[in-house]
């Protein structure tokens, strides 16, 4: 049988995030989830970097079993996979890894090794921008834990809005939180966290492309450091 959710345009997908975006600026991050597993029941996704398990603790919470995705480059500290393995053992929610159509050895021989220094954007479209995508095609929504306070380009980050090179909704629930409501979330609920961010990074992605942070620097300084790359392309 055909779903109300299968049944949506594009248009009409816009226009609800759209909606969505005005009606829910105000509303609780537990609200925004509740909305978005009312609004796509299975065809609603959370993506998470395991950095921290906010965004998938909080959207279990609205939608148990809800699927988890995360991207599995090839590149990650062990600390981060650790973090996915307990994730997936512990929390109601079910974790789904993707992976790059090329082994980091299959990516070394086509393109020489360390593209990650020489060609990060063409590193990052591989390992993480495909798969990502290919990973979406079945979910019309997907929510992210991107902040506002993390970084100037992310100031502006709707709570619900319109990914338009996907042509999907994009939900950020706890964009309007900050570094403090993190905090404060995962000591009450006690959500797994990654164990570097114990160890001085504010912010965590693939082991050769991620450092710790200095006194005074944004989260995302860490990220691509010394260079003006500041995103992966998952996020614009
Ligand atoms: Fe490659 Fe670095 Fe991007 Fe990871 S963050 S996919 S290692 S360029």
């Amino acid at each position: 049988m055909t779903t109300v959710q299968e049944q949506r345009t594009a248009e009409e997908l816009k226009a609800l995030a759209e909606q969505a975006g005005r009606d829910l600026e105000d509303a609780s991050a537990l609200e925004i989830l509740q909305w978005a597993a009312e609004t796509f029941g299975k065809r609603f996704c959370v993506t998470s970097s395991m950095e921290d398990a906010v965004v998938a603790h909080l959207a279990s919470r609205a939608m148990p079993g809800v699927d988890v995705v995360f991207l599995d480059t090839g590149y990650h500290f062990e600390e981060t996979i650790g973090t996915r393995d307990a994730v997936d053992a512990v929390m109601d929610v079910n974790v789904i890894t993707l992976t790059p159509r090329r082994t980091v050895a299959e990516q070394d021989a086509e393109f020489g090794p360390k593209l990650h220094d020489r060609n990060p954007d063409l590193c990052c479209a591989m390992r993480k921008v495909e798969p990502l995508e290919r990973g979406l095609k079945d979910y019309q929504a997907w929510a992210t834990g991107l902040r506002r306070d993390e970084s100037p380009t992310r100031a502006n980050t709707p709570v619900v809005g319109w990914d338009d090179k996907r042509q999907k909704v994009k939900i950020s629930p706890i964009a309007r939180w900050t570094q403090d409501d993190v905090d404060a979330y995962v000591t009450e609920h006690g959500v797994l966290t990654n164990p570097l961010l114990m160890d001085g990074y504010a912010s965590v992605g693939c082991a050769p492309c991620t450092r710790r942070v200095l006194q005074g620097e944004d989260a995302r300084a860490g990220r691509w450091a010394g260079r003006s790359k500041t995103e992966c392309g998952l996020h614009g």
